[in-house]
């Protein structure tokens, strides 16, 4: 499999691929390994788990340096992101018992009635670049605790974190076949997908390979998660704290150098507090340093030189939609593939960067009226992942939070994701919750018992 290192555009050393043997033995060790793994206490199975989060904690650089050498992300960001994995792993090695111990429902009197939490079997995961340790660890703690087995096609182009997320798994004395990962492109998902010994599948990515993966699923009538993409807006009030929302909104648009499918990606601001916003947002996009990862940047490359073309390009048709440029709109001038913070006003509502989702440092403003205009603008969009709104005012925050149509706002805050809490989206964002209560039950039988 050949990587780039994004922030030169060097090549690193390939990882030899498996081949079609290699994935069919995977799936019968997956198999076996089922067999055993559901019969394991789970009280033992909490103990691997807090064990993978030391391991974490041991290999942290080893980890984040992998993740800034594949993708590009700072190696800062990289180290928190492993910090966030050893957290998850942590939540569920305290937590998966008091989420999966029976519900008792007391139907009638006389009878036992009660809900029992059973593991599924081998599950497919499919993920995505940005978030390379994080997005696996998120499925991975949930989901062999409750006693299902792992299979990992990573992104093609972090294969190195791939292989090292399987060892954390070995390390930690996990036993042989409850996590592997194959080194395969999305041209064998389908096979896997349609194999008789995978249960279910979960995929975060784009929106094509969501539904692809999807229709595959439903023809199998196997179960799927879908966490796609996102086009967040960051809602801007009147009555907001414009300084601390311009700061936190340049923190939710670039982070990981913009590339998170819980960015915000369209700041709707109030006509009152607009000249201020942009003001000062400006200000806090143009003061971010990008450059080399391995310094004390704020954002490092984009992951491909095609992702960074394609965002690129959405500016430019924005711009020639009229938009104007306020900071940014040009890739850096060196090697690698560099995009700086980039700011947008005078945005046509069926632009580019307004219409589609928008996978790097770039935010559009767009102003409004009122606050009726900003929710309509807030919600025209088929993605519903998550959203933020900025009032002094908790309770006029709270209504708006419920009639924002995303899996998530948070009032006076970005938008993030937390062990604790469901996260998930609706329309094109994909269906189905991960983390916290919710994203454990995903992936088990929820099955009746009836004892009379
Ligand atoms: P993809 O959706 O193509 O990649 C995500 C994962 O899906 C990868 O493992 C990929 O494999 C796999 N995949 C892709 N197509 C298929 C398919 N037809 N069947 C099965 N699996 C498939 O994302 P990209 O890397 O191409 O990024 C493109 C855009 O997707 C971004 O600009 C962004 O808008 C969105 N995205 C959203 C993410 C999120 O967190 N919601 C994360 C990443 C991207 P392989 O790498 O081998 O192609």
């Amino acid at each position: 499999m050949e990587r780039v290192n994004p922030a030169t555009g060097e090549a690193l050393d390939p990882i030899e691929a498996d081949d079609e043997a290699a994935v069919e033995a995977a799936l019968a060790t997956a198999d076996e390994a089922f067999e055993s793994w559901r019969d394991v206490p789970l009280a033992e199975r909490e103990e691997l788990l807090a064990s993978a989060a030391d391991v974490l904690r041991e290999n942290e650089a080893e980890y984040a340096e992998l993740m800034t050498a594949e993708m590009g992300k700072p190696l800062a960001a990289a180290r928190s992101e492993v910090q966030k994995c050893a957290w998850v792993c942590d939540y569920y090695a305290e937590h998966a018992g008091e989420h999966l111990q029976d519900e008792r429902v007391g139907a009638e009197p006389g009878v036992d009635s009660f809900v029992a939490y059973e593991p599924l079997g081998p599950i497919l995961a499919v993920m995505p670049w940005n978030f390379p340790f994080w997005q696996v660890f998120r499925f991975a703690a949930p989901h062999l605790t409750s006693g299902n087995v792992g299979l990992l096609k990573h992104a093609s182009n972090v294969p190195g974190c791939a292989e090292a997320i399987e060892e954390v798994f070995r390390e930690a004395g996990y036993p042989e076949g409850v996590f592997q990962t194959l080194l395969v492109g999305s041209d064998a998902v389908d096979g896997i997908v349609e194999d008789d010994r995978l249960k279910a599948v979960t995929l975060t990515g784009s929106e094509y390979a969501g539904r692809a993966v999807a229709e595959t699923a439903g023809a199998e009538l196997k179960k799927t998660v879908l966490e796609l993409g996102g086009s967040d807006p960051f809602v801007v009030l009147d009555d907001a704290d414009v300084a601390a929302a311009a700061a936190t909104g340049a923190r939710a648009r670039t982070i990981n150098s913009g590339q998170s499918c819980i960015a915000a990606k369209r700041f709707i601001v109030h006509e009152d507090v607009s000249d201020e916003f942009v003001e000062a947002f400006v200000a806090e996009m143009e003061a971010l340093d990008v450059g080399d990862p391995h310094e004390d940047v704020d954002l490092g490359p984009q992951a491909r030189a095609d992702l960074m073309e394609d965002l690129h390009e959405q500016v430019e048709r924005s711009v020639e939609a009229g938009a104007t440029v306020e900071l940014g709109g040009e890739p850096l001038d060196r090697d690698g593939f560099f995009y700086p913070p980039t700011v947008l006003t005078d945005v046509p509502r069926d632009a580019a960067v307004a219409e589609e989702e928008v996978f790097g440092p770039v935010a559009p403003i767009f102003e409004v009226a009122d606050e009726t205009e900003a929710i309509a603008l807030a919600n025209d969009t088929d993605l519903g992942l998550g959203g933020s709104v900025w009032t002094e005012d908790r309770e006029r925050g709270t209504r708006l939070a419920r009639e924002i149509e995303s899996g998530a706002v948070f009032v006076n805050e970005l938008t993030k994701s937390d062990p604790r809490l469901p996260f998930g989206g609706i329309g094109d964002s994909g269906y189905g919750r991960e983390l916290g209560k919710m994203g454990i039950h995903e992936f088990v039988n929820r099955k009746t018992v009836w004892v009379q």
